[in-house]
């Protein structure tokens, strides 16, 4: 008999399983988190969180909570190379949609704004969350060490590292959260495709007060970019853990040439003074980590019962920031799904969505990171920096920048051109929002998806295509402003209709009694519903008024219908039944 039965258990609390775990909890699903640590991340580790991800915060009711901790979107807006935080700045990109130019696109697009909250901060806000609802078990110092599945599920037994003792978990599903070195992904031998261990990089966490270098220019990243034998980003990049006093720097660094040893404060010291420029400004390490540049997707994110995410399944360069939000939002994706088929209103055919609609997501996820770290060897490159260059070489290289003339012009026009090419890494919002997903739980309409006017990696271009998540406009519903993604979410379909599509009512009662899902239905700009506060849900339906949008539980396009004909109406309840994988229900 096993000690402990659950409808799911999740392993790891990283940003991958917490989201998993609120999810579920919101869902009203009991399950089982088990982390080998003893906490939520103890270090700050990844930290930028885009709007997809604070909008997922929004729905599971932590948006607030998570922006009082973070730090808000305006002190993200500087990206700044120098050669020294004292010393001579060299460029500055506006980052995350706040210059000019991105923040109409970035506001239009999202009720939620985006943050730097870095994971040891973040962790608690989830986890205080999944305490509160009661539904899960969080259980600390409980390691997974193996699994077994069959036809009804899957045997784990799990350490507890209090007592030293296995406990024997039996769930119907299980979650492998666990992480860059997951077990879960090593015991079901999910192919991993790509390569490991790129480079070496280290994080350094410090305090330092460092007011006076970075709150008229405040960002999240300050760039050394110094020549010498550390010429790739200089001596080390500073990444805001709380502005402007906590700090990370990460550096890379090549083992087989340099030791770097966790021990020797006062060489981390030292580094971190080189880069600050000025060796009076105190500075106290708090703690030293090592990570690798991988570039790595497994082939399948899922075997039978077990199904994995997050760093498990994508591993990549903290470029472009996706870690975290690309872990966070496949919790979103897959805690619904189990929910219905737990509870028996979808077939358990609806979770091979869960692979067909992230992976190419992190497919993208992995590569982008991958290639904004290659496209990053343009700054140097500009600058005149080589590998192994004299230090003296290295600065006369640099003057050019300062240089007047036609070389001087074309130094600084590279420069210029490397700088800008970081918009892809650092403005990239429809990496960030645009994904659709065109295989799994949707039902396509047919309809040629109009292309992107802009370049579809830096702008999101909003869309109702099945697949896309829905996309955000304020309604009102006299009390309230309102996005259109906070009717749909929270645990149910939602059907977005307006003027002449009242029949919609009711073809969704019919929808719900033939499948058991309950589908909310909003009218907007009818003269007794809601309001289409400035017009741009007419803007973004693509929809006639009298038509649909049908949208599933994590705010993504499920069908839409032009407009309201007896076709259409009809279908409805088929949609939704081969949407949650059931054969078709007769409407
Ligand atoms: C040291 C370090 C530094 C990093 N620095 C950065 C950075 O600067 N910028 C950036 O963007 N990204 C960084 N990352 C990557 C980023 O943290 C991940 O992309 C993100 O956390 C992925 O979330 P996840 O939930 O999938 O995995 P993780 O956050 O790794 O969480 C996995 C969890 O599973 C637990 N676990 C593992 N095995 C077991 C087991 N057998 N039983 C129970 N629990 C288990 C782990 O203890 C961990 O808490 C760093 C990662 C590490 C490890």
């Amino acid at each position: 008999m096993p000690d402990v039965t659950t409808p799911v258990l999740v392993v790891g609390a990283g940003p991958a399983g917490l989201a998993t775990s609120l999810s579920l909890s919101r869902h009203g699903v009991p399950h089982l988190l088990v982390e080998k640590h003893p906490g939520t991340a103890h270090s700050p580790r990844a930290h930028i969180v885009n709007q997809r991800t604070v909008e997922i915060c929004r729905d599971l009711g932590i948006e607030d909570r998570l922006l009082d901790v973070a730090t808000p979107a305006d002190l993200m807006s500087n990206n700044v190379w120098a050669t020294s935080l004292a010393g001579r700045e060299l460029a500055r990109l506006e980052t995350w949609g706040t210059s000019a130019a991105r923040a109409a696109d970035y506001r239009a697009a999202s009720p939620s704004p985006m943050c730097n909250c870095p994971q040891h901060v973040l962790g608690p806000v989830l986890h205080e969350a999944i305490d509160e609802a009661g539904v899960g078990e969080v259980r600390f110092r409980h390691e997974l060490m193996s699994l077994e599945q069959d036809a009804d599920g899957v045997t784990a037994v799990v350490r507890d590292r209090d007592v030293e003792r296995d406990v024997t978990v039996r769930a119907q599903y299980v979650v492998g959260a666990d992480g860059g070195r997951s077990r879960v992904v090593e015991l079901t031998g999910l192919p991993l495709d790509g390569e490991h261990g790129l480079a070496q990089a280290a994080n350094v966490w410090f305090e330092a007060d460092l007011t006076r270098f970075c709150a008229h220019r405040p960002g999240v990243l300050y760039w050394n970019a110094s020549p010498g034998k550390d010429y790739w980003v200089g001596a080390g990049t500073f990444i805001c853990v709380r502005p402007w006093t906590e700090w990370v720097m990460l550096f890379m660094f090549d083992p087989s040439r340099e030791t770097v040893d966790p021990k020797d404060s006062e060489a981390l010291r030292a580094r971190v003074h080189k880069v600050i420029g000025d060796p009076s400004v105190d500075v106290d390490i708090k703690s030293l980590s090592f990570w690798t540049i991988n570039h790595v997707l497994a082939e399948r994110y899922t075997d039978g019962r077990i199904l994995c995410m997050g760093d498990a399944v994508h591993r990549h360069p903290p470029a472009n920031g996706l870690g975290l939000n690309t872990s966070m939002a496949d919790g979103f994706n897959l805690a619904w799904k189990l929910a219905y088929v737990l509870d028996g209103r979808a077939d358990p055919s609806l979770l091979d969505t869960y692979d067909a609609e992230r992976r190419p997501v992190g497919r993208v996820t992995v590569d982008r990171a991958m290639k904004s770290v290659v496209e990053m060897a343009a700054i140097p490159a500009a600058l005149g920096f080589e590998p192994d260059q004299d230090e003296a070489d290295g600065w006369a290289s640099l003057e050019r920048l300062w240089q007047p003339g036609d070389e001087g012009d074309t130094v600084r026009a590279e420069f210029r051109a490397a700088i800008e090419l970081t918009n892809y890494q650092y403005n990239a919002h429809g990496v960030e929002l645009g994904y659709v997903y065109r295989e799994g739980a949707v039902v396509p309409d047919g309809r040629p998806e109009p292309p992107n006017p802009r370049d579809p990696e830096l702008f999101y271009r909003p869309t109702t295509t099945p697949g896309a998540r829905l996309p955000h406009a304020w309604v009102d519903d006299g009390a309230r402003r309102l996005s259109t993604l906070d009717l749909a979410g929270g645990g149910r379909f939602a059907l977005l209709t307006g003027i002449g599509g009242e029949a919609w009512a009711e073809a969704a009662a019919r929808a719900a009694e033939a499948t058991g899902v309950e589908v909310a239905v909003f009218a907007i700009g009818t003269a007794d519903g809601l309001v289409d506060a400035y017009g741009t849900w007419g803007d973004v339906r693509d929809v006639e008024s009298s038509g649909c949008v049908l949208v599933r539980p994590d705010q993504h396009v499920a069908w839409r219908a032009v407009a309201a004909t007896e076709d259409s109406l009809a279908e409805l309840a088929g949609v939704l039944a081969r949407v949650l994988g059931r054969a078709a229900v007769p409407a």
